[in-house]
């Protein structure tokens, strides 16, 4: 499995700028990610130091450069899903492959996108689940569904198998993006993908059905929403980082409660500017490649003993 030091999540604002510092240093980082939004023909004239309007798209261009110039590996690949194995590293799960790091630059921006199911929120905890390794357990045996068009949608479906056999996919009426592989190994494993779009759930105790919008009723006792790309939130809930909302909750130093995860810029929610990420993006990176450095030392003195 590759292994770095650190990975940042996101080549926004806040993912380059954490780079610049890190690789500087000298750890190994790779940022994954692809163009964030603000990447267009947008002028942006309120950042510091550019007297002329820049584009969004210019400035990115320039921080990727200025992060490649010191050794940062840059990749457009998505993240899946985390989780820290028994030595205390992380391993995400990308579109393409696995990769280990000893610290985690969370710089996703906001993006969650929501069904649109009417009554959603009345069955959250009660069957909706935004997580399948928090919430899954509960759902040995029981007929499921996830919500989602894409990678990460398949990938929270293939997941859900080791809960049980009865899982679906149901794209909310959006076209289907899953790769080719994807849909082979959701085919091989018997899991329906259908892209009809549920209108609201139903159950007395509990999520029983989900309401489809041509009136077809279909038995789930879980509904698990996988939309777009996983997002800060849902690394959050599988990782137990706490939040705010939507945002994740860090301290000046841009810690979150998890040793070794960090988050900076509009994952955040401070004030979403570019200024902003790049200035928690900064802090991340310092605070990153301390933790890489206590990390070493703590292995180093284990191996002596
Ligand atoms: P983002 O820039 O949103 O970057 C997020 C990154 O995370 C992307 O690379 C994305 O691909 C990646 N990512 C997300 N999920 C995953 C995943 N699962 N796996 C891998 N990668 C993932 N601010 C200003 O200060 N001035 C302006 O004039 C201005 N104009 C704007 C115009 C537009 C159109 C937009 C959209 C925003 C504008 N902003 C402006 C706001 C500014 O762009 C944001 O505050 C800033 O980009 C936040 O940076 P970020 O690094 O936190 O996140």
């Amino acid at each position: 499995m590759e292994s770095v030091d650190i990975l940042i999540i996101g080549q926004g604002p806040a993912g380059l700028s954490s780079a610049i510092y890190t690789a500087r240093a000298g750890m190994r980082t790779l940022i994954l990610g692809c163009a964030p939004k603000v990447a267009g023909d947008y002028e942006i004239d309120n950042y510091f130091g550019f007297t002329e309007t820049i584009t969004g798209k210019e400035l990115i261009e320039r921080g990727k450069a200025q992060a490649a110039k010191f050794g940062a590996d840059i990749r457009c690949d998505r993240v899946l899903g985390i989780h820290q194995d028994d030595a205390g590293a992380f391993v995400a799960k990308t579109e393409d492959k696995q990769i280990k790091a000893a610290s985690i630059i969370l710089a996703t921006g906001v993006s969650r996108i929501r069904p649109g199911i009417s009554n959603l929120a009345d069955y959250e905890g009660k069957g909706v689940s935004y997580c399948v390794s928090c919430d899954g357990f509960f759902m040995r045996g029981k007929p499921v569904m996830v919500v989602g068009e894409g990678n990460f949608a398949a990938n929270q479906a293939l997941e859900l198998l080791q809960y049980t056999p009865d899982v679906k996919v149901c794209s909310q009426g959006k076209e289907l993006s899953i790769s080719e592989e994807f849909l082979y190994r959701l085919e091989e494993s018997n899991i329906p993908v259908f892209e009809g779009k549920i209108a609201t759930l139903a159950g007395d105790n509990g999520l029983e059905k989900v309401h489809l919008e041509s009136g077809e009723q279909i038995d789930a006792q879980g509904l698990f929403v996988a939309m777009g790309q996983a997002s800060s939130s849902d690394f959050a809930y599988s990782l137990g980082l706490v939040r705010n909302g939507q945002f994740i909750e860090t301290d000046r130093d841009q810690r979150t409660n998890v040793p070794g995860i960090f988050a900076a810029g509009d994952c955040v929610g401070r004030f979403l500017q570019i200024s902003v990420a790049v200035g928690e993006g900064a802090l991340a990176g310092r605070a990153a490649i301390s933790h890489v450095k206590e990390r070493r030392r703590t292995l180093l003195d284990k191996e002596a003993k």
